[in-house]
């Protein structure tokens, strides 16, 4: 039977302590023991089932763990206070000082920014390189790498990596390849094509409602196990672990993802064929003029499309500056970091998201002053959407009106 990661979440059954729909959220941050004994097993890992201490994990954040870790088809999974808390975690759980990173060089700019800057401060070196390159990434590896991570959908650029062919390296190099999936929930399910960890930002399409940040590792049990020891797991040390009322909130909202993910992909494949039809500089894994337009095909879930995500490229920051604040005052979404919201939010990522990056470093990954990176809304009629933005690009001599 085919893999349909939002079948799997709604297959889950958990109800509350008198029979809720929703399962009872758990309102403590300590638990008691009925025999001292099993609260020392408890601590040494082995009472299954027992809860010890609210920052280890609850009954909440494991309900939303499985709830995703059902979705990336993975054993288990853990819940964070946020994506950074998830990533940081999971890099300084796997390389340890002396050890080495091949990282894609268009991630997050807070993962960039943490690979780039804090980890060479515990000896952790990493190597940024061009990740659909496979010769370049596997040249890159030494014997000291123990982490090859990029994103399946790389922001802002929206790179598409070849997980399978990562994958096919990591296992040749002994190598674990940890993959950041935020841009893509359910249209790719990195573990089923051989990543070994997956991490989401949850504040984005996966919590959708830009109400609190959120992140997720998926995973072995093994693997969760490490990250939760209470000796020397980064999850349990660190100590980025999510509240359980937010754990309960992003659940409820998680199940209504698989509806919003074809709304998001419908509209933002409408408006990439717009602008491009338009003659607009437009990259959207979706159009067939992407370099990897092929590649995604072989690995998504086709229900769910390309994603919500594009960029355009209007040539000067000062026509992408007029333009998010015309379109904004328009009212067709917001000029605002993130992703994922029902309404369309944009920013140009070289002066926001991404400027940790040093700017020669952005022009040579082709991070232009011009592009804006689009996160499309659920809008209901896309193309009234699309006239009114045609109209403000119009209005600013970024595009010729015809009848000019
Ligand atoms: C937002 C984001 C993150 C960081 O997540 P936070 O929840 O803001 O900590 C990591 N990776 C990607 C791809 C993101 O978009």
């Amino acid at each position: 039977m085919k893999f349909n990661p939002a079948d799997n979440i709604q297959d889950l059954q958990y109800f509350g302590e008198f029979g809720g729909v929703n399962p009872s959220i758990s309102d403590s941050s300590t638990y008691t023991f009925i025999s001292a004994k099993t609260m020392f097993d408890t601590f040494e890992g082995n009472a299954d089932g027992c809860y010890l201490y609210s920052r280890h994990t609850t009954p909440s954040n494991l309900y939303l763990g499985e709830a995703l870790a059902a979705m990336e088809g993975t054993e288990t999974a853990n819940v964070y206070a946020s994506g950074m808390g998830a990533i940081t975690s999971v890099l300084l759980q796997l390389a340890k000082a002396g050890d080495h990173i091949v990282s894609s060089r268009t991630i997050y700019g807070g993962t960039y920014a943490f690979l780039k800057n804090f980890t060479p401060q515990f000896n952790i070196d990493t190597t940024f390189v061009d990740i659909t390159k496979l010769e370049i990434v596997e040249a890159s590896i030494t014997p000291n790498t123990k982490i090859l991570y990029c994103e399946s959908v790389s922001n802002p650029l929206l790179e598409v990596a070849d997980i399978a062919g990562l994958a096919e390296l990591a296992k040749k190099h002994n190598l674990k390849l940890v993959v950041d999936n935020t841009f893509s929930p359910l249209c790719i399910a990195p573990v089923k094509l051989g990543a070994d960890v997956v991490i989401h930002s949850l504040t984005k399409f996966i919590n959708g409602s830009s109400d609190t940040v959120g992140g997720v590792v998926c995973g072995t049990q093994e693997f969760i196990d490490d990250l939760r020891n209470v000796n020397d797991g980064a999850a349990m040390l660190l100590g980025s672990t999510m509240d359980s009322l937010r754990a309960a909130s992003v659940l409820k909202n998680m199940r209504t993802l698989h509806i919003r993910m074809k709304q998001h992909s419908h509209n933002a494949a409408y408006i990439a064929k717009q602008f491009e039809k338009d003659g607009i500089k437009t990259v959207y894994p979706g159009l067939m003029s992407h370099p990897s337009h092929e590649l995604f095909k072989t690995m998504y879930n086709d229900e769910y499309g390309f994603g919500g995500m594009l960029t355009v490229d209007v040539g000067s920051l000062e026509n992408a500056n007029a333009l998010m604040e015309m379109m904004q005052g328009k009212n067709l979404g917001y000029l605002a970091v993130s992703l994922g919201f029902y309404k369309t939010l944009f920013s140009a990522p070289g002066t926001s998201t991404s400027s940790e990056i040093p700017e020669d470093e952005q022009s040579e990954m082709g991070l232009n002053d011009g592009l804006i990176r689009f996160s499309i809304g659920l809008d209901n009629d896309i193309e009234r959407t699309y006239d009114i933005m045609r109209d403000c690009m119009i209005e600013l001599n970024i595009l010729q009106s015809e009848l000019a």
